[in-house]
């Protein structure tokens, strides 16, 4: 079929154009375009800079909604530092798609079941995974249709993309979104987000080479010498020159 490179035509996999419109965003980093959607009961938004229509190897982040991290810049997670990278590696680069997907809170659980894990992170000490299992909630359900979705829309061909979660090349690919390569997005850490990174890092598999390699509450201790951490050591933790769990 002709390719109309100007006019986006019907049948864009499934964004019916009553579900979809654009205009120019000028923002404090430059005029993006906006391409706000509705996808599965949601509305979501594509941020697009430059010319990215037609090409491969696109510079994209799929960033999930963090409402406490992105609009009040909460530090107990990178998402608002993420969001700002991103924005400025795809400024800096001249080109790019940030698409922010909501409905993704808490790795999907939603705004009041997360802050529900926040309050099982302080109070029991328990880590972004086991606060999530401990209240009978999914890790991570999030749904990437609706990101492959927009991206057909955009024309996009392949897409280099800005995560540090190697797992989510899969999940990007199952929707037959083309991955050329993964760019890491790394935040600085601080005090108040080092054990959220340090479990993302361990349990989730995330490659986050700058956070400090130090003993997570629960890691159990491989034949290197470390000592066994019981549930009173894992308090204290002390230097450990693990490797990463990341194959
Ligand atoms: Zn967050």
């Amino acid at each position: 079929m002709a390719q109309d490179s100007k006019t986006p035509r019907g049948g864009h996999r499934g964004i019916d154009p009553s579900d979809i419109a654009e205009s120019d965003l000028v923002t404090t980093r430059g005029t993006f375009r906006m391409v706000a959607f509705r996808a599965d009961g949601e509305e979501h938004l594509a941020l697009v800079y430059g010319r990215a229509r037609g090409r491969d190897g696109v510079l994209v982040r799929m960033h999930s909604e963090c409402l406490s991290g992105d609009v009040f810049g909460a530090l107990r997670c990178e998402c608002g530092s993420q969001l700002d990278l991103a924005l400025n590696a795809i400024v800096r680069e001249g080109s790019g798609v940030l698409v922010y997907l909501r409905g993704h809170e808490g790795r999907g659980i939603g705004l009041v079941d997360k802050v529900r894990t926040n309050l099982l992170q302080d109070e029991r000490g328990l880590d972004t995974v086991d606060s999530a299992t401990a209240l009978g909630l999914p890790v991570d359900v999030r749904d990437y249709g609706p990101a492959a979705r927009v991206l057909a829309y955009l024309g996009i061909g392949s897409v280099r993309l800005l995560s540090n979660n190697p797992h989510k090349i899969r999940s990007l690919e199952s929707h037959g979104i083309r991955v050329a390569a993964r760019v890491p997005l790394l935040a600085a850490p601080n005090d108040e987000n080092l054990a959220y990174l340090t479990a993302k890092r361990d349990r989730l598999g995330h490659d986050l080479p700058q956070v400090p390699m130090v003993p997570a509450p629960r890691e159990r201790a491989e034949p290197e010498g470390a000592a066994v951490l019981d549930d009173a050591a894992a308090t204290a933790p002390s230097p450990l020159s693990g490797t990463p769990l990341t194959p």
